[in-house]
């Protein structure tokens, strides 16, 4: 399984915003669409960066609830690992163990395709492990037979 078959299956588009939004407002827009990352884009489309629930709580356990007031930009992860469509899920799981982060904004020609979280990285393992086992037991069954 790839990326590209994770996102077919997922609806919406990503959610973005500019690195000028205020860190309130993101925090509306991860309960509103019950995500736990925003990818920070440019103008042009182009990833700046990526703000997540746990750097939102970060900044309030350091600077308190003033820290709302401020802007996207003060806070976002400027690094941003990202992956291709054709990335393979065993690939980008283990990228996210080794990175401790838990998502990972698609890019294809430098535009932003699409977001693949732990969540739906877990979802599609499992699927995949299930069919395997099914498979299997196919084989094994069709050989007693
Ligand atoms: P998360 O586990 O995704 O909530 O993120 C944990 C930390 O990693 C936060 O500081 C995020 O800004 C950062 N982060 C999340 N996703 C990525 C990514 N794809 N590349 C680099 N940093 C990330």
């Amino acid at each position: 399984m790839n990326v590209a078959a994770i996102l077919k299956s997922k609806c919406g588009a990503v959610m973005t915003a500019g690195r000028d939004t205020r860190i309130e407002t993101i925090a509306g827009l991860l309960v509103k669409h019950r995500i736990g990352a925003i990818v920070i884009v440019s103008a042009e489309g182009k990833v700046e960066g990526i703000v997540s629930e746990r750097d939102i709580v970060k900044a309030i356990a350091a600077r308190g609830s003033m820290c709302l007031d401020e802007t996207a930009d003060a806070i976002m992860t400027r690094e941003v690992v990202t992956c291709e469509p054709d990335e393979r899920l065993d690939r980008l799981m283990s990228t996210m163990t080794t990175g401790r982060f838990r998502h990972v904004p698609v890019v294809q020609g430098g535009q932003l395709t699409g977001i693949v979280s732990i969540g739906d990285a877990v979802k599609h393992h499992i699927a995949e492990v299930e069919q395997e086992a099914s498979a299997l037991k196919t084989y094994v069954l069709a050989g007693q037979g």
